[in-house]
């Protein structure tokens, strides 16, 4: 006899409510897990067949006596028909008291369901992180699979435990990191898809019979090294930096007539990302990044926003390269990009300013710009109506023998990479203009200068204040946004603030990493490839510290100093769990948050990083 009439004691009774790819198997694996199924809706042909071949035995029921019959009401509709689907149940009072109520789209989290939690129900959302055929195929998919769980922490093990019965690997995330999540996942999985069609109906227009012959092993090998290094497996043209060749791509897709059009438009904008990530990598120079994006400028009117033109008078281009003379582009008169207003003196950034209505928010950086600064630009932009970076490497802040002239420099670059991210005005004053005198009166910024950073660079945080102070001073923004990656600075810019009422509200911003852990860094250019690899230390030791730090500060401690000790060519400067507030060291039996720090040398180049830990006990 069937499972889905003979219930054994302690299962659930599961109802399907749309029985689509994800429900009937969803369902099925339930099933096989020992609870009944006790009743599915199915209202197309397809439904009906998945329901017979997945589901066989379970009755096809109406939505209403599908939530009467079942303990666990799985609804897996389309994300836009669950929000009226679960009021409407509410409205005809169907929802009871403890129903485990279940949906799976990767978009909402729990509030979808509140009408029916008011019902006396138990909302859960879980969503795999897989596509489906609707066919016994999938059943292997679930195992291992990731799923996305989200609901109340009381009941979150119930939301857990299910997707550990359908062989499932659950991850829990929250409610609002949800839609970010779902947009993560459309954008990987569904347009890949798209991509891959386009690449074929390109070599279809070009004459190649069966393109996927050629595409698969090609196709194979990117999306593996893509999974495993990240961005650093790309190759092409555009990491060449090689403009003629992406200028013959353009003109050679354009060729291909109006049906291809979106394929044209597709590698446009593909290759303008790819250009400004391999820019954010260090992979291509400023200049060269600069030309790229020249060439792969939408043509006017093709995009939203086109004929949006530079701020005003001033305006620098993006590195002041024209398009090279080969360029196969199609000419554009006007930009969609924006480009920031480069301000080289201070009489240039009060014009500028003066343009700027509304709040304004500040991004200080020494420039060779990377995605980490890229997030504080992002966080800025959330907070004000305009974003001022300061670009300027600031000698005060360097100690006699460290990397001051050695200290990558790329304006141009940084310009190409601030260009389009919504960035209104770059302050890039010279050392004149900076300190136009020697600065007679000097900030002490107290004892927390004194530990980790500041001890060994005695006089750095003076000299960072001393320029965050002049900065604030002329850009007199509303917001001013640090980055974590500088957790100690950050701190003492806070106090600067505080102390001296300077009226500006700082926002801190979480350190950017690279896929494989390592922080973001201007320096991370020193490294060779073999230092880069050692530099993960860093971050492996605070990730050991960080999952031992339940068991104190001295279990956090032993953990990340087994990773540095064990690690070759790293040379610990210091390694210290410090309260996030002092820096302080914490004392033995500390409990609370705490902040681990590390600064290491990999060869020649001094790195830090940090991670906050919660020791527990609270
Ligand atoms: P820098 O150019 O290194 O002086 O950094 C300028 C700002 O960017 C500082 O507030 C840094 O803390 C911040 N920053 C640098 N690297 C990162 C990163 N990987 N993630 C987040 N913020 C960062």
């Amino acid at each position: 006899m069937s499972s889905s009439t003979t219930p054994r004691p302690g299962r659930l009774g599961v109802g399907v409510v749309g029985a689509g790819r994800v429900g009937a198997v969803l369902a099925n694996a339930l099933r096989a897990a020992g609870h009944a199924v006790v009743g599915a809706t199915a209202v197309t042909e397809a439904s009906r067949d998945r329901v017979d071949a997945l589901l066989p035995g379970v009755p096809v029921l109406t939505v209403e006596e599908v939530v009467e019959r079942a303990e666990l009401v799985l609804l897996t509709v389309p994300d836009d028909v669950l929000p009226d689907l679960v009021r409407g149940l509410a409205d005809l009072g169907r929802w009871q008291p403890g129903q485990l109520v279940v949906h799976t789209s990767g978009r909402h989290g729990t509030a979808v369901l509140a009408p029916a939690r008011a019902a006396g129900a138990i909302p859960l959302a879980i969503h795999p992180a897989m596509t489906f055929t609707g066919t016994s195929l999938d059943l292997n998919r679930l195992s291992g699979c990731p799923f996305a769980v989200t609901a109340a922490a009381p009941v979150l093990p119930i939301a857990q435990a299910l997707v550990v019965e359908v062989g499932g690997e659950p991850v829990v995330l929250g409610e609002d990191q949800r839609p970010a999540y779902h947009a993560a996942l459309a954008h990987g999985a569904n347009h890949l898809v798209t991509l891959v069609a386009q690449a074929g109906r390109a070599l279809t227009a070009t004459g190649v019979e069966e393109p996927g012959r050629y595409l698969e092993p090609l196709l194979t090998a990117a999306l593996d090294g893509a999974l495993r290094g990240g961005e650093q497996d790309l190759t092409g043209p555009v990491v060449r930096g090689d403009v003629g060749t992406v200028g013959a791509h353009l003109a050679a897709l354009a060729s291909l007539g109006p049906d291809l059009e979106d394929v044209l438009a597709g590698y446009r904008h593909l290759a303008r990302a790819t250009t400004r990530r391999a820019l954010a990598a260090g992979r291509i120079g400023g200049a060269a990044a600069a030309r790229l994006l020249d060439v792969l400028v939408e043509p006017a009117g093709a995009a939203p926003g086109a004929g949006e033109t530079a701020g005003g008078p001033g305006a620098a281009t993006a590195a002041g390269a024209a398009a090279p003379a080969d360029s196969a582009a199609p000419a554009a008169s006007a930009t969609a990009v924006v480009e920031p207003v480069l301000a080289r003196t201070r009489r240039e950034l009060a014009a500028a300013l003066a343009a700027l209505p509304g709040r304004t928010a500040l991004v200080m950086t020494m420039g060779a710009l990377h995605d980490g600064h890229l997030s504080l630009v992002r966080a800025a932009r959330e907070r004000a109506d305009h974003v001022v970076v300061s670009v300027y490497v600031n000698p005060l802040q360097f100690g006699p023998g460290e990397d001051l002239d050695a200290y990558p420099r790329d304006l141009d670059g940084d310009l190409a990479l601030l260009t389009g991210a919504g960035v209104d005005v770059v302050f890039a004053p010279d050392d004149a203009e900076a300190y136009p005198a020697e600065p007679l009166v000097r900030i002490d910024p107290g004892p927390v200068a004194d530990v980790l950073e500041g001890r060994t660079r005695p006089g750095h945080f003076a000299g960072v204040l001393q320029i965050v102070a002049k900065v604030l001073a002329l850009v007199r923004p509303d917001v001013a946004v640090f980055g974590e990656k500088d957790a100690q600075q950050l701190a003492l810019v806070r106090t600067l603030v505080r102390d001296l009422d300077l009226g500006v509200e700082i926002l801190g911003v979480p350190i950017r990493r690279e896929p494989d852990g390592l922080a973001m860094s201007s320096r991370n250019a020193y490294l060779s490839t073999r230092e880069r690899t050692r530099a993960l230390a860093l971050s492996r030791a605070l990730a050991a510290g960080r999952d031992a730090a339940g068991g104190g500060v001295v279990a956090a401690l032993a953990a990340a100093t087994d990773v540095l000790e064990a690690a070759d060519g790293v040379e610990t400067d210091y390694l210290a769990l410090v309260d996030p507030d002092t820096f302080l060291p914490l004392p033995e039996g500390a409990t609370g948050p705490g902040l681990l720090a590390v600064a290491a040398r990999v060869g020649t180049t001094r790195l830090i990083d940090n991670t906050r830990v919660d020791l527990g006990g609270q």
